[in-house]
This record gives C-alpha cells, structure tokens and sequence, in this order.
C-alpha cells in the first residue's frame, strides 16, 4: 500500500557539508509527494552522500543518512529543513500504510541494518518475518522497530558485509522472502547505486537523461520522465545514473517492457481546486469521453483492438464473474444490470476477497473481468491468479498502464481517466463503468445478440454522457448546500433499486470513507424487511429515482419507497431526471439531473452524491483526500 521512490544520479557537485538535500532529495521529495495517497502513517527518506569531512566532491567514504517521521509527509519535511541531508547520488523514499508495527518514527521506513551501512524501505507483507526474525534474535541481532520490514534490513546488511555485492545480496535474500513485497536498499559501500525487487507488489523504473528512478507507480518520477520499464515477478533491478540492469531471483538477464506514459505532470497536481477529489469529480466527463475514444472503425463498428483476446473466446463464454472491491465493485454491480440485458450471459459480481476464497465454479467457458483503479489490488491479484490456474479467463479493467492486474490477466481493457489521487474514487467509478459497458456492447455485437444498429444507437448514448455529468456538475451547489446543513447527521440512509442500487450503495461508501458517517445503501425493495426500523423523525434519505421511462413499475416503486419513508419522518432528498414532476410529493428536496437512458443513470445520479460526501467531510474539517485508516491502492491482502 505504501508509496516507494528510489532516484540514482550523477555524483552531486557541491561539497557533502555544504547545505542542504540538492537534487536527490528533491526527486525523491517530489515522488512521495504524488505518493502520499498510498499510504501516509509515516515517511522517510534515506541517501548516501560522502562522509562528511571528506575532501570534495569525488570518490571515496561514503556514510548513510535516514530522517523519518511518523505521521503526514509534512512531518517529514520539517524534520529535512531543520536537519538536512547531504546531496547524494543515491536516494530512496517511503511513504507508509502500517501493517505491522503501530505509525511511531521508529516503525517507520527506511529501516537499517545492525551495522548502520544499509537501508530498507519496503511495500507489503513478509509473511515468513516472525521466523525470520526469531532465528535473528537468536543470534543476538538487535530489533529497534515492530514492522516486518525490519528483517529485510538485517539479512541484507548481513549478506554484504559477509562479502555479497548488494544485488547479490538482494537475490539471495529475497528468496528467503515469502508473501508480497517491492524492496528497495541503498548501501554505503553502494554509492550511486538503488536496487529493488518486486514480488506481488508493484515497482516500475523511470529512464531518465542522466538519471534513472523507481518507483511503486509512474506518479512517482512522472514530472522527470515519461520513459518507463515494467518489472516483472520475482524480479531484481540495480539503477544507476546511467545503468538499469534486471535480473531475476535466480539471477538470469531479463529485458523487461518498455513503456511511455500517457499523461504528465500537470494531470496529476491539484488545478486550483482545494482538493484533488473536488478536480477528479470535474474531470470526470473527460475521463468517460477518454475511455470511449477510439473504439470505432470507419463504418462506426465497435472494435477493441487492445482487447487483443481470442474472439473465439468471448463467443463460447457462458458466465461472467465481475471481480472487484469497493466502489470497482459497484462498477461491477452496475455493469451486470446492462451485460445481462445485452447478452444474455450471466453475470455474477463478487468481492475478490471472498471470491478467492469459497472455490468458485469456473470453467473455460467462464469470463472473469477483473475491475481495479490502480491494477494492484492485492485482493483481485489474487483472485485471478486462482482463476486462472482453474482455466477461466481473465480480462481485466484497469487505469494504470504496466500494473500486476493487467499483466497478469489474459487481456485487459484500459480506462483514460488519468491519474486518480483521492483516495475516495471518483472518476475511475464513471470509467469503469463506461468500459464495462464497451465490454457488454462488443460482447453483444460479437455474439449477435444486438443488431449493429443498436450497437450504434448505445454507443451514441455513451458519447452524450460526458455533456450530461457536467449539467449536473454545473448544477452542484444546491447538493452542497446542503451537505453544510446535514454535517452533523448522526446517519444517512441511501436507496435505490435497478441500476440504482448499486449507485446507493456507492453513495453510502463514499460519506463513510470521507466524512466518517454511519451511512447504508439498501435495494429500495428491502427496505420494508428490516431497515425501515432505522428511519426516525429528521433521518435523511437519499432517494435515487429511475426514469419514468425505464419501466413504469420500477419507477412507481420507488416514489412509493420515498413516500413509505417520508412518512415516518425521514427527509427525503429524492434524485430524479428533469421533468419527473411525479417525485414532488415525496421529495423534501428533489436534486435534477438530466434526462438520460435509463442504463446511462448511474453515470449521473452518483454524482450528486460524491459531491455531497465531500462537501460533508469539507464542512467538518476532516482531510478529504486523505481519509483516516485508509490508502489509495490496497496492496495487501
Ligand atoms: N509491512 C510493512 C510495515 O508495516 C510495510 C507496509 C507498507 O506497505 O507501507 O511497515
């Protein structure tokens, strides 16, 4: 989970004890910066700069420096200012998301070894430490930290002073390694030098002029290079100022997959606004027009050509498992209601967590789409592989380009969001969909389920949502209004049925993870089963009300549903389309989006509802971007 920055240079012009940092610092400063929404219980940075004392710039002794603070990469930085670090050739940086050990400076990263001359940062979980770290006790090697990490530093520090060159030493160590882990280490008698090594946890490499980086994803070196390298399993990478060289464990040459980064700098800073959440919702009509470029050829033909999956395979499946967690999840939870409408192909939609874990039928006829933002889910890593090792296939839907998922999949399918650094989901939720949806069409054309007209008449639709999420993101300010008078809510209730559920259930998780809210989606059908007892005198609920169009039924259900709520005192916010005058009666507060086709809703009805949770958490004074216990790209399991 956490975020890894390692930065290797040319050899730093001014003298060791002249103040302060210089370019070393600065890179890996900057890469933790963008990484912070990894994980930020703690961060720190270790360089090795030429012994203090030593005459000028040049070869020769070479000492280790390591400043860390628990808490915000703020913390950090003052620690830097009122203590600097010499400029260095080497630098690593960690930014970190506890697993083992509480968030105290001394649990936190870069961690030494015994001898002080090596240092240790490090992404995941050692599974075996608690053995390897009680035969290290034995031999009188003392702990200073509660982390799992600690035991990398000690085996390695042991390794090279027992004569190993630290890339060596990093094979060997790593596999004595069990679970996951992305590793890097500078050493003192490594000057110039970072290795890493990655085993179910993500590190690529930056190709810079005159530099090289690394890091748990492209964010991490994005404002020096776009040029970039994928690491594979079980793989070791030394960067210098002018050399990368893979390995793997067993220390066989690789060449590993070059790639070039699609966006820039710029797309990953805040844009004026007060928060990345705030520009990321903005951003979200561009990120589903991005996500539907390109996808037709000259005679308006859906094609995938990046699919680059058997069609033979897609033609003979006859179940869809949608595996995801969190709000990817719900992404999923909406494309069932449209793939099944369209194909006539089953689909099940289960959180990669329990789904890895109650033997789930799967044959080679069964589809698995894996959905995940960063494609590093650890949850779906391991969900797919045991898919796979079944016989099913596994295409994957994801935004990071070189990421564990995608590569690991059998094919995969790219959202353009661009960089997503809220922690609470926004635009990749929008773009997830839109490419489940891409998914169902092609499925549809391919399999004749639809005529190439309605293929075309869908795809049209899809193209119209970028204009209608930004109507309702020009219409926002009555939905934060009123998250300023709900702040103090105890709970909020959300309900929907159709595609509607699943956007409830979004809305529920996005008030919790941000505003700390005790807040439930329910199917709005369920209501009168049991949750109903919850509804007291002054309790908000939010309503999300179908078209009129979608079918009669379901939209005289839930206006009823409202109406059932309402009067056992709830406040109603009710979500309705533009025109839907039959809501009035049961609304407190009606909130307009526009006229959509009823499997195009949820791309604009959950907007209102981001907005609301961030302006809730806003309004309380709590750290929208970041919220408390939690990180961007789970990847631990
Ligand atoms: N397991 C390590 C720790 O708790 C690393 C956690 C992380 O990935 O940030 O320190």
């Amino acid at each position: 989970m956490c975020g890894i920055v390692g930065y290797a240079g040319p050899r730093p012009t001014v003298r060791p004890s002249d103040p302060a940092g210089g370019e070393a610092l600065a890179v890996v400063l900057e890469g933790l910066r963008r990484l912070e929404y990894r994980g930020y219980d703690s961060a720190g940075v270790a360089v090795v700069a030429e012994a203090d004392g030593h005459d000028g710039p040049g070869g020769g002794a070479h000492a280790l420096h390591v400043t860390k603070r628990a808490g915000r990469l703020a913390r950090l930085v003052e620690a830097l200012e009122a203590e600097p670090v010499p400029d260095a050739a080497a630098a690593i940086g960690h930014t970190r998301w506890a697993t083992h050990g509480g968030p105290t400076d001394a649990n936190a990263h870069p961690h030494t070894s015994a001898d002080g001359r090596l240092a240790v940062i490090h992404n995941g979980i050692i599974e075996n430490y608690a053995a390897l770290k009680a035969e290290l006790l034995e031999q009188g090697v003392p702990f200073t930290s509660q982390t799992d990490t600690e035991v990398v530093a000690h085996l390695l520090g042991r390794a090279v002073a027992a004569g190993a060159d630290l890339t060596t030493a990093m094979r060997e160590v790593c596999r004595d390694l069990e679970g996951a882990f992305t590793l890097l280490a500078v050493h003192v008698d490594a000057p110039g030098t970072v290795v890493g090594a990655r085993r179910n946890s993500p590190l690529v490499v930056g190709l810079g002029d005159g530099a090289n980086y690394l890091g748990s994803d492209v964010a991490a070196f994005i404002g020096r290079t776009r040029d970039a390298l994928e690491l594979g399993q079980d793989q070791v990478v030394t960067i210098t100022a002018t050399s990368v060289e893979v390995t793997g464990f067993d220390g066989a040459p690789v060449t590993p997959r070059a790639f070039t980064v699609d966006w820039d700098a710029a797309a990953a800073e805040k844009g004026g606004y007060q928060w990345y959440m705030d520009k990321e919702i903005h951003e979200q009509p561009k990120a589903v027009a991005d996500t539907l470029l390109g996808r037709t050829d000259a005679s308006g033909a859906l094609v995938l050509d990046e699919l680059r999956m058997d069609t033979a395979v897609l033609r003979r499946t006859d179940k869809i498992i949608v595996i995801a967690c969190g709000t990817a999840a719900y992404a999923g939870h909406v494309a069932k209601y449209a793939i099944e409408h369209w194909c006539r192909i089953p689909v099940e939609v289960e959180l990669a967590h329990e789904f890895r874990y109650r033997d789930p039928v799967l044959t080679e006829r069964t589809l698995v789409v894996a959905i995940s933002q960063s494609g590093e889910t650890m949850d779906v890593v391991m969900a797919i592989r045991h898919a796979r090792e079944q016989g099913a296939k596994v295409l994957a839907i994801c935004n990071t380009q070189g990421a564990t998922i995608p590569r690991e999949s059998d094919a995969a399918l790219y959202t353009h969001a661009g960089p997503e650094v809220a922690v609470a989901s926004t635009k990749a939720f929008l773009a997830q969909i839109t490419a489940c949806y891409l998914l169902g069409l092609y499925l549809a054309q391919l399999r004749g389920n639809m005529f190439a007209d309605e293929v075309r008449t869908v795809l049209g639709q899809l193209h119209g949502m970028p204009d209608a999420v930004q109507t309702v993101l020009d219409r926002s300010e009555e939905v934060r209004k009123l998250a300023h008078e709900l702040a103090d809510s105890k709970s909020v209730l959300f309900l929907g049925r159709h595609v509607g559920f699943p956007v409830a259930l979004e809305g529920a998780l996005k008030l919790k993870e941000l505003a700390y809210l005790h807040a439930e989606g329910f199917a709005a059908g369920e209501l009168k089963h049991g949750p109903i007892a919850l509804v007291e005198e002054g309790q908000p609920v939010f309503v999300i009300v179908p078209s009129p169009d979608s079918r009669d039924s379901l939209h005289a259900k839930v206006v009823s549903n409202a109406q059932e709520v309402r009067a056992r005192g709830a406040r109603t916010i009710v979500i309705a389309e533009d025109g839907d005058d039959a809501v009035l009666g049961s609304a407190d507060l009606v909130v307009r989006v526009p006229r959509v086709p009823t499997l195009m809703a949820p791309l604009v009805t959950v907007v209102p509802l981001q907005v609301f949770a961030m302006e809730v958490a806003s309004a309380k004074g709590l750290d929208v971007d970041q919220p408390r216990n939690l990180a961007k790209s789970v990847t631990v399991e």
